[in-house]
């Protein structure tokens, strides 16, 4: 009964938060994006969920994505995805492109170590940060989970938390289990009390707003439960917010185009193979934006 009342994310709305590009504009008027993502230590190195970020971002029309990352990593980076800026892993750097930035992505494969717990720790303590957009997924919210989510109050501008269910598990203390019986609720909860906005990703995916509104997604399929889909959703996201949206329309809008992509390359996926690759979803991101 609960779902049946909860409203739904549909084209319209999705097509709403959409901002297209004026006919005078430039790179810079058309979304500045920051991405810290991606990591590299003697144990493991994750590339691949900065560039499934960035080109989620990219995909979605922002004009400018900068990704700060381990510097070794930007000769790959750049093979991979010739149109971003690389910037390093230090403060200073990263304080100078979040003045820049109109929304910012943090967290994609930066690993569970101490130095990525710091770096959330300070850049959360920077007035870099001040009236900015911003996002944390995945490692970040690992981070979050150390730091303690008191250290978000502080924050001037509007905030997006983008867990799925374990990830929330371990910001709000409930099991996956529980949270899975009643996402909806769960997500209102935890918005209102945090005092963020929270996408809540699942089946279904639930959004939910500080002041406790929520919207639940409609589109995607099980063909999106493969690794590194959750980072192309983030970078739609920071995309949507640098242009204008925003971040709960962003999530909502996100979370829709990012499953009806994965519609549609879940479609042509299974005609060739038994899988889709998180890759794939971003060639059909163009088509989405044809509404
Ligand atoms: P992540 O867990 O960060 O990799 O994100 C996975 C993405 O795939 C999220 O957008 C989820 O909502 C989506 N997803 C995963 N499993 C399903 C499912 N069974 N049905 C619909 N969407 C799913
Ligand atoms: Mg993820």
């Amino acid at each position: 009964a609960e779902r049946a009342c909860a409203r739904l994310t549909d084209k319209e709305f999705a097509a709403e938060q959409f901002i297209l590009r004026e006919p005078s504009s430039a790179k810079h008027t058309n979304g500045r994006v920051l991405i810290i993502a991606g990591s590299q230590s003697t144990e493991s190195s994750m590339l691949g969920a900065a560039i499934l970020a960035a080109r989620g971002a990219l995909k979605t029309g922002a004009g400018y994505v900068a990704i700060s990352m381990p510097l070794a990593l930007a000769g790959a980076m750049h093979t991979a995805l010739p149109e971003v800026v690389v910037i390093g892993r230090d403060m200073d750097s990263i304080a100078e492109k979040a003045r820049w930035a109109d929304a910012i992505l943090v967290g994609c494969g930066i690993g569970r170590d101490r130095d990525a717990i710091e770096l959330l720790g300070k850049l959360l303590e920077s007035d870099a940060l001040t009236a900015k957009k911003l996002i944390l997924d995945a490692d970040a919210l690992y981070a979050l989970s150390v730091i303690g989510t008191e250290s978000l109050l502080n924050l001037s501008g509007e905030v997006l938390l983008t867990p799925h269910y374990g990830e929330l598990s371990r910001l709000c203390g409930l099991s996956a289990e529980e949270i899975a019986r009643n996402p909806i609720e769960t997500a209102k909860a935890v918005a209102t009390s945090f005092g963020v906005n929270l996408l809540l990703k699942g089946s279904p995916t639930v959004i939910a707003n500080p002041e406790g509104s929520v919207l639940v997604n409609t589109s995607g399929t099980e063909a999106l439960a493969t690794a590194g889909t959750g980072d192309l959703l983030a970078g739609i996201i920071a995309a949507l917010a640098a242009k204008g949206a925003d971040l709960f329309n962003a999530a909502a809008a996100g979370a829709w185009f990012h499953g009806r992509a994965g519609d549609l390359a879940g479609d042509i996926a299974s005609l060739v193979s038994a899988g889709m690759v998180a890759d794939a979803i971003q060639l059909a991101i163009g088509e989405i934006f044809e509404l």
